[in-house]
């Protein structure tokens, strides 16, 4: 059994970057952080618990990976770029098979988007994982949800619904035949997310507003119309449907990509004029977008089918409601 001490060294403790950024990482009381003169911290936490977030005996290597790419998605959503990230982990017991899968996933992430961890805290425990980022932006530059208006067109990217495909399968819930290939899909995207930090950056001075989609879209999207004071209607038709959900029934393509959840796309806004300068901005960063629909002045979220007729909204992931 390794202390805790030992366990930190060995599986979390690497060298920070050189230039700088990190002037004090692992080791000490604080970490010290140094961000670019006069560029403001971006600052999120999020916390999975087991059996609540995620199953008993999820893939150790993909839970380091999504414990730190939905923290990510924040960033992203802001428009920040990454400077580093603690990390407060409870652990039944200090198993080294799991550690060394969990740090792995965790820790090629980050070195993926340059976000090294700098701190933490480790306790004895039910299996829980706390992480926040820490970022920057400059003034005045972060995409807020309070900055949608109406006529701005509303964008998503990539698509969604295959991660709630993915919990369906792990669920066993009753689906139409599944492809190898869908259920692998479905899976990758339910437990190793991909933040969409190179877009969420690429649209600092076009997006008005931005939110990352965790909980499903119709009720993220909630919360930017909220925030701004304005309403929306989307062409339901028009989403983003995963390739992996094709399969499925229309009702279910449309319930899981209107409020399946867990899917860490972006839903931004910009104005109409702008909309080549979106389409430049997602190929630069290789990041399909779609269009789906517009901001209204009237509140309210109004879903249309392709022929303009009304549709429903189902109801949208929360965590004090949920059963
Ligand atoms: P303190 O008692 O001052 O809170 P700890 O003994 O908890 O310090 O931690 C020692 C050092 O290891 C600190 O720098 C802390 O940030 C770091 N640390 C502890 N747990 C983790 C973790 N899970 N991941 C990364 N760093 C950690
Ligand atoms: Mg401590």
């Amino acid at each position: 059994m390794l202390s805790e001490f030992a366990l930190i060294r060995r599986y979390f403790d690497r060298a920070s970057p050189a230039d700088g950024r990190i002037a004090l990482g692992i080791g000490d009381d604080c970490a010290l952080l140094q961000p670019r003169a006069g560029m403001q911290l971006a600052v999120s936490t999020d916390m999975l618990v087991e059996g609540r977030h995620f199953f008993a005996g999820t893939d150790a290597g993909r839970l380091g990976h999504k414990s730190l790419a939905v923290n990510l998605s924040d960033l992203a959503a802001m428009g920040a770029t990454p400077l580093g990230f603690t990390l407060a982990l409870a652990l039944p017991s200090s198993e080294s098979g799991w550690l060394a899968a969990f740090s792995g996933g965790l820790l090629a992430l980050a070195e993926q988007h340059d976000c090294p961890l700098v701190g933490g805290d480790t306790t004895a425990g039910p299996l829980t994982i706390s992480i926040t980022v820490f970022g920057e932006i400059a003034p005045g530059a972060a995409l807020r949800r309070d900055g949608a208006r109406p006529g701005d067109d509303i964008w998503i990217s990539g698509s969604l619904g295959e991660a709630r495909l993915g919990l369906a399968v792990l669920r066993g819930e009753s689906l139409a035949p599944l492809s190898e290939d869908a259920r692998g899909t479905a899976l990758e995207r339910l437990e190793s997310p991909h933040p969409r930090l190179p877009l969420g950056q690429a649209l600092r001075g076009i997006a008005t507003a931005a939110i990352d989609l965790s909980d499903g879209f119709t009720g993220d999207i909630a919360h930017v119309l909220e925030r701004s004071g304005c309403g929306a209607t989307v062409v339901v038709d028009s989403l983003p449907v995963g390739a992996a959900l094709r399969d499925q029934s229309l009702a279910l393509q449309r319930a899981w990509s209107l409020a399946g959840g867990d899917d860490y796309e972006l839903c931004f806004t910009a104005p109409a004029d702008l909309h080549d300068a979106v389409i430049a901005a997602a190929a630069r960063t290789g990041t399909p977008v779609t269009r789906v629909g517009r901001i209204d002045a009237a509140p309210g979220l109004r879903l249309q089918d392709a022929h303009g007729a009304q549709v429903l909204a189902p109801p949208s992931f929360d965590h004090f409601q949920a059963s």
